[in-house]
């Protein structure tokens, strides 16, 4: 590089900020003025013969030089002042204590140059130091040379006016510099955040607009998907419905194998229908997670009951082992949502296990008297999963090949619902494999507890879970024969099947086309339970219910309600239970649940 380089350009960059740039700019055109003040004064007082102001003069001009050549070659522009503010100090105390041993206009401009600088350049703190060390010793100064006790062994250099006219014209040309360039720079400063502030203002409102039109648009998808699946699981409720009863029709072997073809398909095609429902719903933030009472146990006995008959079709052994300390808990936490979860875990270690065993495990990792941590694993031993796959599978609509979705079928949402089901509460999954050996899905919940114990379950909680009791047709058939049931329902394809189905226990239900017309009815007759649609012309099932709650007949508002509703995914349970109904099934019910749940409600209820 080019040692007499003294060009600005070579030290400005886009980096600096406009201050940044004011400053070394200051420093740069100051000292080329100081530079030729220095040198006026150094001509003036060498001609007046006054040696060590001439030595003195020379000296600082040699000084300014250096860092002027120190600014070009690199602009450390806080270093650079600080040295400058150092010479400036020292010169300014040896001019009044030692050479001149006075004090003048010079002294006083100087001293006011030292602090416009040393505030502009260096902040507040270093800029009220720097005052203080050149004004205090000059105040001391004056207080002893006003007492006449002042005194040193050197004789003082007064030089002429001449040289005090070249020094108040050099000082006074610098502060105004200082000052004019730096305010400058401050408007400058000032309007540019001004601009970027509108700038801000501007694109704020532009994304604003944008997010409104995300939210808009992901809510009429939601809405449409929402609207769609209902439209799907009302027709398709039929489809399952009608293969059920054909089914217990006894029908042809032949007839029956098509007809479970039949069955098993429409059931898929309602658990995708669900999975994008409920998986549209958790990416919306729609979802709330509740605080309820529920004992764990009990809860995992549920969700695996119908998966280990499952598991045995398979010729699988489904092991369900419960710690013993979560057995008599009583908990607070979202049963529906830990259901989701553990149900589709398990249903994935099913599906992907063709031999061996599935091992779901509820383990009490911490007992804090008011709140436990547990530990949910579901360990298969089935196809596993390769290593790099292991993240991948927790994104929507991801399978870990082509072949699984040829193979196994599905959405590739379950995990993606666990896991955001678990994102959402903060909470972390995870997954060990091995390729053919197997997999482990796990997760920790931390619950609150509640008080109350629960008494010894009147199933035992076995290591290894046996089925679970399942009415049959003929059981029922002795019991409920004479059952007196009102439908309110205002699909005929739904009120045939219902008639059909109940015809099997040879139940005669009264209909009602819709919520109104249950209430009425309702008034003059006499039922046992009320099976109530939720979507009806006229008066919805909810507005029907809270009617029938009101009547003042305690036999009338007190009859069981159940719920049927299509779009029962997993928020329903309140507002079924606001509207004071007693219990839901989900359309399309199985004919079994529906029977087990009406028959528990004339018993307790009734
Ligand atoms: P789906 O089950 O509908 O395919 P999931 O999101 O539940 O969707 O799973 C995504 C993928 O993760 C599956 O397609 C499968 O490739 C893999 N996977 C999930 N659970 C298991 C398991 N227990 N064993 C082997 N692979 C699994």
């Amino acid at each position: 590089m080019n040692f007499f380089n003294f060009s600005i350009n070579k030290i400005l960059t886009r980096e600096q900020s406009i201050l940044d740039q004011a400053r070394i700019r200051l420093l740069y055109y100051g000292f080329l003025l100081a530079i030729v003040g220095l040198g006026a004064l150094f001509l003036s007082v060498y001609l007046q013969n006054l040696h060590v102001l001439t030595l003195t003069a020379g000296a600082i001009l040699v000084a300014i030089a250096a860092l002027f050549k120190y600014l070009t070659y690199k602009p450390h522009w806080r270093t650079i002042s600080h040295l400058l503010l150092i010479t400036g100090t020292l010169l300014n105390l040896a001019i009044v204590f030692v050479i001149v041993q006075d004090i003048n206009i010079v002294t006083i401009q100087a001293i006011i140059l030292i602090i416009i600088f040393s505030f502009y350049m260096l902040g507040q703190n270093w800029g009220m130091f720097f005052s203080l060390l050149n004004l205090l010793p000059i105040l001391i100064f004056m207080v002893m040379q006003y007492d006449h006790n002042y005194f040193i062994d050197f004789k003082p250099e007064k030089a002429d006016q001449s040289t005090t006219i070249i020094a108040v014209f050099a000082n006074f040309i610098l502060i105004i510099f200082i000052h004019s360039h730096l305010y400058a720079a401050f408007i400058k400063n000032i309007k540019q955040l001004r601009d970027t502030g509108e700038e801000q203002t501007t694109l704020n409102i532009k994304f604003e607009t944008a997010i409104k039109k995300a939210e808009k648009s992901s809510q009429v998808q939601s809405e449409f998907l929402s609207t769609m699946s209902h439209e799907i699981r009302t027709p398709l409720n039929a489809v399952i419905g009608m293969s059920n009863l054909l089914l217990m029709n006894n029908p042809r072997p032949d007839q029956s194998e098509n007809l479970e073809i039949l069955k098993f398909s429409a059931n898929n095609l309602l658990a995708i229908v669900n999975d994008v429902l409920d998986f549209n719903k958790i990416e919306s933030g729609k979802v709330v997670f509740e605080k309820i009472k529920f004992n764990l146990a009990e809860l995992l006995h549920n969700i695996c009951g119908g998966q280990m008959i499952k598991a045995e079709e398979k010729g699988l052994l489904f092991k369900l082992d419960i710690d013993s300390a979560l057995r008599r808990k009583i908990i607070f936490g979202d049963p529906t949502r830990l259901t989701q979860m553990i149900f589709n875990l398990v249903s994935n270690a099913i599906k992907f296990t063709s031999e061996g065993n599935i091992w779901v495990r509820a383990t009490c990792l911490e007992d804090r008297h008011n709140t436990i941590t547990v530990g949910f694993s579901v360990k298969d031993s089935g196809i596993g999963i390769r290593k790099e796959n292991l993240e991948t599978i927790f994104e929507p609509f991801t399978q870990e090949s082509i072949t699984t979705t040829r193979q196994y079928g599905g959405t590739g949402l379950g995990l993606a619902i666990v896991k955001r089901l678990l994102d959402l509460q903060g909470l972390q999954m995870h997954v060990s494999s091995k390729v053919n050996v197997g997999s482990e899905f796990s997760f920790n919940i931390e619950f609150p507890v509640s008080t109350e114990i629960v008494a010894p379950p009147k199933e035992l909680v076995t290591e290894t879970c046996q089925h679970q009791l399942q009415h049959t047709g003929a059981e029922l058939e002795l019991t409920e024969s004479n059952l007196r049931i009102l439908i309110a329902e205002d699909n005929p394809v739904n009120v045939m099947l219902m008639k059909k189905l109940l015809s099997k226990w040879h139940i005669v239900p009264t209909i009602a086309e819709n919520g109104a017309r249950a209430v009425e009815i309702l008034q003059y007759g006499n039922f046992d339970i009320v099976l109530m649609d939720l979507q009806m012309p006229v008066m919805n099932g909810f507005d029907a219910s809270m009617e029938i709650r009101k009547m003042t007949d305690p036999a009338k508002s007190r009859i069981p309600i159940i719920a049927l509703t299509a779009s029962a995914l997993f928020d329903i349970r309140d507002q079924v239970t606001t509207a004071g109904m007693n219990d839901y099934v989900a359309k399309p019910f199985k004919p079994d649940e529906l029977m087990d749940k009406i028959q528990n409600l004339i018993t307790t209820v009734g």
